[in-house]
């Protein structure tokens, strides 16, 4: 069977489908595995660098499945931890209160730390309170067809709770404005990294360039039989009714296949449609696809050639840059005295449209307002990535543009980010869909398979509410 796309949608599906005995082509397009959430040689620096830094969390079970079927849980670092700079240094750090090994019980695990915060006055904190306390129950607002900006106008957030969470911690983690997400969306989100438990809203982050996560799943799928090509673009594919075959064309030549999992993002589903047999619901399709819009994701990586900051990563409060990642703390990387940061800008238009010199000189600025001594430190080497497509947005309605596993077509089914997970776009996401591919194509095959992971069980008080 053949697996289109080796992203990681792509790449769960095809190695799940392998522990359950297929034989499993995964066919990509580039020279390597990893999509949206890949690693390369960076040309312009000569590094290899993420084309962004990746933070999963510990909610993200079908991810951590993935990893876990290809050896790689490990690799991940996790903290509870969250350190928030206003400009001229002040912290404030955000995480779950232990005093040894007792904690408080979910939703209080982080509540000490907020109320200590230094970055949110008591109107911020009191208004935060209440938004969280509206979100608390399991599938609070999951009918609700109001965006998270409307509905924060409604609930009396002030200014700083606005700009300094929902704006900053939310937004960039669904990536787009608050008047473009839709509640539901946000209160999943507020739930799963806030209230459930101290587990679901601990941060990982990978201790190697994201594509050496995926090295191993060339061997795990020629070991079951199958195998991997790279450089290998599909442009369409014919189904032969009378032997119940599917013909994928690729570039590089043509494969047989008796199922086919497509796992592109919305925009390569759309151009494949067309080169694909007529089919009811087809259209359908097409327009839902046509409902999806992209966010960009920016990220600025620093070479200095002496260290500027001891944190390993930090929430900048008050500019254009969101997040900060001290690669060389986390992936060990940057050599003899010097430091590798990089910074992330997300769900931001204006700043994907600076210039490369106008952008960096932006990133520059505003970091030495967090961190001092980048105005003392050299920078060595920079490279600016801009990724334009980097998500889909989660307006009100979006649920009704994505599709569930189940194509149109006879024994092809979708994964990919933006297919009928409940989640945003993430690599979670992105996972679930794999998973639930797989579980729908060996169902059709007849063979018994399970590899959806369940949620994280909500613990402590928030038990109660679930
Ligand atoms: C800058 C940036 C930062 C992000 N930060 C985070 C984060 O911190 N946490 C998080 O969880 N998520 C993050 N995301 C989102 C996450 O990367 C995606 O949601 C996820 O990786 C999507 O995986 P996918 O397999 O669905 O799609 P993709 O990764 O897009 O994979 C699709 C694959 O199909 C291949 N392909 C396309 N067309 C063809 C064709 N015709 N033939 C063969 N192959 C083809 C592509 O090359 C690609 O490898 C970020 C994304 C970006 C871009």
């Amino acid at each position: 069977m053949t697996v289109v796309g080796g992203g990681v949608a792509g790449m769960s599906a095809a190695c799940a489908l392998a522990e359950a005995g297929f034989a499993v082509t995964l066919v990509e397009r580039r020279g390597y595995l990893g999509g949206r959430a890949g690693s390369y040689l960076h040309p312009g620096v000569g590094e290899t660098i993420d084309n962004c830094q990746h933070v999963l969390f510990g909610c993200c079970t079908n991810l951590q499945g993935f990893y876990r079927r290809i050896g790689v849980a490990e690799k991940i670092h996790w903290t509870t931890d969250m350190t928030m700079i206003e400009p001229g240094g002040r912290r404030t750090r955000l995480g779950p209160f232990k005093l040894g090994p007792v904690g408080l019980p979910a939703p209080l695990h982080g509540a000490l730390s907020f109320l200590t915060a230094s970055a949110f006055t008591l109107a911020d904190k009191l208004a935060l309170a209440r938004a969280m306390q509206a979100m608390m129950k399991q599938g609070a607002l999951s009918n609700s067809s109001e965006s998270l900006g409307d509905w924060l106008r409604s609930h009396g957030q002030t200014q700083g709770a606005l700009n300094r969470f929902w704006r900053l911690v939310i937004a960039s983690a669904l990536n787009a404005e608050i008047d473009e997400i839709a509640v539901p969306y946000a209160a999943k989100v507020i739930r799963e990294l806030f209230l459930n438990s101290a587990r679901a809203g601990s941060m990982g982050m990978s201790t190697v360039p994201l594509s050496e996560l995926y090295a191993g799943v060339a061997g795990y799928l020629e070991a079951r039989g199958g195998k991997v090509l790279l450089n290998t673009h599909v442009e369409g594919a014919e189904w032969d009714e009378e032997i119940s075959e599917w013909t994928v064309r690729t570039r590089q030549g043509e494969l047989i296949s008796e199922f086919v999992v497509v796992a592109l993002p919305f925009e390569g589903m759309a151009k494949l449609i067309p080169n694909l047999p007529p089919a009811d619901g087809a259209t359908a399709l097409a327009g839902q696809i046509a409902r999806h819009e992209h966010w960009p994701i920016c990220s600025v990586h620093l070479w200095f050639d002496q260290a500027v900051t001891d944190l390993e990563h930090a929430v900048l409060l008050d500019r254009e840059i969101h997040w900060m990642y001290n690669q060389s703390l986390l992936q060990g990387r940057g050599t003899g005295e010097g430091q590798y940061i990089e910074l992330v800008v997300s769900a931001t238009r204006a700043f994907a449209a600076l210039s490369r010199e106008a952008a960096i000189a932006q990133a520059l600025k505003e970091l030495a307002e967090f961190f001092p001594l980048v105005k003392e430190a050299k920078l060595l080497k920079v490279a600016l990535i801009k990724e334009v497509r980097a998500t889909f947005g989660v307006p009100p309605g979006i649920d009704g543009a994505r599709p569930g596993a189940v194509s149109p077509w006879p024994d092809l089914f979708l994964a990919g980010d933006w297919v009928q997970t409940g989640w945003p776009s993430t690599m979670e996401s992105a996972a679930r869909s794999g998973h639930l591919a797989a579980e729908a194509l060996a169902s059709q095959a007849g063979i018994p398979l399970s590899c959806f992971e369940p949620d994280l069980k909500p613990t402590g008080l928030m038990r109660l509410l679930a």
